[in-house]
C-alpha cells in the first residue's frame, strides 16, 4: 500500500477527535510530501538535527512535533518552529524551555513525558516527579511553557494486557494532574500515547494523539 493508502486507512480507523502524528524520523522529503499531499499536517521527529535539517524544506503550514530526548543544549534550535514539545521529562530541559520560549517571545507547547514501560532505557517522569516539575512551574511563574497534557510509550511487546496496563496507569497519571493542578484549564487535554503495534488500543483507553511511523511509512530502514 502507498503512503496515502496507509493513512487513509488510519483516519477510517480512529475517532475524528484523535490527532494523528505521523512520525516521519529517518524517512525523506519526498516520503514526507507523500504523506503531507495526502492532507497530514503534523509530523513528528525525535532528533533535533534531523528536524533542523528537514523543516526549511517542507511546507510551511507543517505542524512539527519532537519526540523523544530532547537534550538542552539542542533546544534553542528547534525552538522557533516546534508546535508540540513531546519529551518534557526534566526540571532542567523546563528551566531552559521556558528560558529560550522567552527570548522568542512566545510560549512552548509541551508534554509531560511519564517513564510508563517496564523496560529501563526509556526516558520520563514517575508521578512523584512530574509533580515536583509542575509545582515549580508554578512556584516560579514561569510563563512561557504551556502544559497540554501527558505522553508515554509502553513497553515494546505482543502482550497486550501489559500494554493496557500501562496505558491506564497513564491515564491515571493525566486525571489526576488534571484533578490537582489544571481543574479550569482547558489546555491540558492531550494524552499521547499509541503507535503502530498498539494505537487502536490506545485509542480505546483514551488517547486523543497517536504517533504513527512504521503504519504509515513502512519499515524503517536501520540508518
Ligand atoms: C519512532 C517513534 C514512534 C513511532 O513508532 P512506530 O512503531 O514506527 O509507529 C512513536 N513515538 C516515538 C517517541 C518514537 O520515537
Amino acid at each position: 500500500m502507498s503512503i496515502a493508502e496507509n493513512l487513509d486507512k488510519i483516519v477510517r480507523e480512529v475517532p475524528a477527535r484523535v490527532k494523528i502524528v505521523a512520525v516521519s524520523k529517518t524517512r525523506s522529503v519526498d516520503e514526507i510530501m507523500e504523506a503531507y499531499n495526502a492532507g497530514q499536517r503534523i509530523f513528528g521527529e525525535n532528533k533535533a538535527q534531523e528536524l533542523i535539517y528537514k523543516q526549511p524544506l517542507l511546507p510551511a503550514d507543517i505542524r512539527w512535533h519532537f519526540l523523544g530526548h530532547l537534550q538542552t543544549n539542542k533546544v534553542k534550535q528547534i525552538i522557533p518552529f516546534v508546535s508540540l514539545i513531546h519529551s518534557l521529562d526534566s526540571i532542567k530541559l523546563l528551566r531552559v524551555i521556558d528560558k529560550e520560549a522567552q527570548n522568542i517571545g512566545r510560549p512552548v507547547n509541551c508534554l509531560l513525558q511519564f517513564h510508563i514501560a517496564s523496560e529501563e532505557t526509556k526516558f520520563g517522569l514517575d508521578p512523584a516527579e512530574a509533580l515536583e516539575l509542575v509545582r515549580t512551574m508554578r512556584n516560579e511563574k514561569m510563563q512561557h511553557v504551556v502544559i497540554k497534557g501527558v505522553m508515554g510509550m509502553a513497553t515494546y511487546t505482543d502482550d497486550q494486557e501489559l500494554i493496557r496496563r500501562e496505558f491506564k496507569f497513564l491515564a491515571s497519571c493525566f486525571t489526576q494532574l488534571k484533578r490537582d493542578f489544571y481543574p479550569e484549564d482547558k489546555e491540558f487535554s492531550e494524552l499521547s500515547f499509541g503507535m503502530s503495534g498498539d494505537y487502536l488500543l490506545a485509542v480505546r483507553e483514551g488517547s486523543t494523539m497517536i504517533r504513527i511511523g512504521t503504519s504509515i511509512f513502512g519499515e524503517r530502514n536501520p540508518l
